[in-house]
C-alpha cells in the first residue's frame, strides 16, 4: 500500500502507469475528493497522454459514485481547469496529468473551488489516507457501469480572457515595421490547443512546432529544459529568423523563451518582465518572489514602485503569501508565474502574452531587454546535488558562512547575503537533493568562484555527486 500511496508528493500525485497510477487509484481519488473536500460538483480534465482516458473513466466513476456531478472539459492545459474552478461553480477540480514527467508516468493535480490549492497541509494528505482506506476496503472493487459524463467547454471565454487581461488582443500591428515572428513549439502537450484560438486574434507571426497534442510523443517528452528539446527550439528560431521563441511544458503551466538568436533565457529574467509588466497596470502593487534568487526582481520591482515580498518556493506557499498580501503577481524561477487576476494561480500563456505585447511595444528585442539585467545580477541557475546527509551538509554550509554574512534568514533553506553576492542552499521536497542557486552583483567571476567555492565544499564533506 505505502508503494502505492508514495505518489502523493507535496502538491500532487505522480507517478508511473500502471504500477502507480491506475484505475482502481483514480476511482478511489474520486469518491475521496467528494468526501474530504465535500465537492458535490467537480470539474475534471487531462492532459495527452495515453492513459488519460482510462484514468479519466476511472475517477469519474468514483465522483459520481460518491455523489457528485461530474463535468469532463477533455483534454486542456492545467491553467484551464484552474480557469473553470474559479469562474464557476465547481467544488473541486481535478486535472490528470504528468505534466513534463515520461511518458509512462501521469497523475492529477487538484484545487477546492476558486481555484484554492490542496497541498499536503491543506488536505492532500487526508486525501491520501482516505483513498488508502478506500484501497484497503475494497482492493477488487467489481467494475461498474461508466459514469455519467457531462462534457463541457470553457475554452472561448478562457481565451478571450487570456486575450483581454494580456492586452495582446488589443495590440496592433507597429506602421512601418514587420510584425513580431514567434516560434511557438508545443512539444506535442497541449498547449497547441489553444494557441490555435489565440493565434488567430493577435498581431504576430507564428512559426508552429509540434501543435497537434500526441499521447505518443514521437519526437520526446514536453520537457522544454531536456538539453535535446532546448537545442530543438533554439534551431528552430534560429532557422526561421524569427524574433523568439516559447516553448511549454505537456500541460502548458510553464513556458520557457529563447531570444532571436535562440539563446535561453532563465526564468530568473522573465520575472523582472513581467514584474515590470503587472506594475505598469498596478502602480505600487506587491510583487512576492521566492528565495533562490531575488536581488534583480526587487531591484526591478522598487524601481517601479512597487513592493517586493518575499515568499517560500512552492506554489502553494507562493498562492497563499500572495492571497496574505493581496499582491498582484508572483514569480518562481522555475517558470511558475502566479497572477492575482487570475485567482492567484500560475498559468504557462499569459506570461508570453505578455512578454511579446512588451517587445512588440517597446520596439527592443528580447535580448536587450534582459541583457541589462542579466549583466546586473548573474546567476548560477539552480545546480543540483545527490546527497547522504542534507541538513548535516546544510548546517556545515550554514556555519561556515553565516558569521560574515550581512542578512541570513531560515524562511527556505540557507539564504545568506553578503555585500556583493549572496545564495540559497535548499533541500528538495520530494528527493535526497540540495538544490544550491548563487547570484552576484554585475561580477561573473566572483559568482563563479563562490559557487565552486560551495560546490567543492559540498563535495569534500558530504561526498555530493551532480544528479
Ligand atoms: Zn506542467
Amino acid at each position: 500500500m505505502s508503494s502505492t500511496l508514495s505518489c502523493f508528493k507535496a502538491y500532487d500525485i505522480r507517478g508511473r502507469v500502471p504500477g502507480v497510477i491506475n484505475a482502481p487509484l483514480a476511482r478511489a481519488l474520486g469518491r475521496a475528493v467528494v468526501e474530504i473536500l465535500g465537492a458535490k460538483s467537480v470539474v475534471i480534465g487531462r492532459d495527452a497522454r495515453l492513459s488519460g482516458p482510462e484514468l479519466r473513466d476511472a475517477l469519474a466513476l468514483g465522483l459520481h459514485e460518491a455523489g457528485a456531478q461530474v463535468t469532463d472539459i477533455g483534454m486542456c492545459g492545467t491553467e484551464e481547469i484552474y480557469y473553470a474552478a474559479a469562474n464557476q461553480p465547481f467544488g473541486a477540480g481535478v486535472m490528470i496529468t504528468g505534466s513534463h514527467n515520461p511518458a509512462d508516468e501521469n497523475g492529477f493535480k487538484l484545487v477546492r473551488g476558486g481555484a484554492i490549492p490542496i497541498s499536503g497541509d491543506s488536505g492532500l494528505f487526508a486525501l491520501r489516507d482516505r483513498v488508502a482506506a478506500i484501497l484497503a476496503e475494497n482492493g477488487s472493487a467489481a467494475s461498474a457501469p461508466a459514469a455519467p459524463l457531462h462534457q463541457a467547454s470553457f475554452r472561448a471565454d478562457y481565451v478571450a480572457w487570456l486575450l483581454q487581461y494580456s492586452g495582446a488582443g488589443q495590440l496592433v500591428p507597429v506602421a512601418g515595421r514587420k510584425p513580431l515572428k514567434i516560434v511557438a513549439d508545443a512539444g506535442n502537450g497541449c498547449a497547441g490547443l489553444v494557441l490555435k484560438d489565440l493565434m488567430s486574434s493577435l498581431p504576430f507571426e507564428f512559426v508552429c512546432r509540434q501543435m497537434q497534442p500526441d499521447g505518443n510523443f514521437p519526437d520526446g517528452v514536453p520537457n522544454p529544459l531536456l538539453p535535446e528539446r532546448r537545442a530543438a527550439t533554439a534551431a528552430a528560431v534560429r532557422e526561421a529568423g524569427a524574433d523568439m521563441g516559447v516553448a511549454w511544458d505537456g500541460d502548458f503551466d510553464r513556458c520557457f523563451f529563447y531570444d532571436a538568436e535562440g539563446n535561453f533565457i532563465e526564468g530568473y529574467y522573465c520575472i523582472g518582465l513581467l514584474a515590470q509588466e503587472l506594475l505598469r497596470r498596478v502602480p505600487g502593487g506587491k510583487v512576492v518572489y521566492d528565495t533562490r534568487v531575488y536581488w534583480n526582481t526587487r531591484d526591478v520591482v522598487l524601481a517601479a514602485g512597487g513592493q517586493p515580498v518575499m515568499g517560500k518556493t512552492g506554489h502553494a506557499f507562493m498562492k497563499e503569501r500572495m492571497r496574505a498580501e493581496d499582491a498582484v503577481y508572483g514569480g518562481e524561477m522555475s517558470a511558475h508565474h502566479y497572477f492575482r487576476d487570475f485567482a492567484y494561480c500560475d498559468s504557462g500563456m499569459l506570461p508570453w502574452l505578455l512578454v511579446a505585447s512588451l517587445v512588440q511595444r517597446s520596439g527592443k528585442s528580447l535580448a536587450e531587454l534582459v541583457a541589462e539585467r542579466m549583466a546586473a545580477y548573474p546567476c548560477s541557475g539552480e545546480i543540483n546535488r545527490r546527497v547522504q546527509d542534507a541538513p548535516a551538509l546544510m548546517k556545515l554550509v550554514r556555519d561556515k558562512y553565516a558569521p560574515t554574512a550581512l542578512y541570513e534568514d531560515s524562511l527556505d533553506g540557507v539564504n545568506l547575503e553578503f555585500a556583493q553576492w549572496r545564495f540559497n542552499l535548499r533541500m528538495s521536497n520530494t528527493e535526497p537533493l540540495l538544490r544550491l542557486n548563487v547570484e552576484s552583483r554585475a561580477d561573473r567571476a566572483l559568482l563563479e568562484d563562490k559557487t565552486a567555492e560551495i560546490l567543492g565544499l559540498l563535495e569534500e564533506m558530504g561526498g555530493a555527486v551532480p544528479a
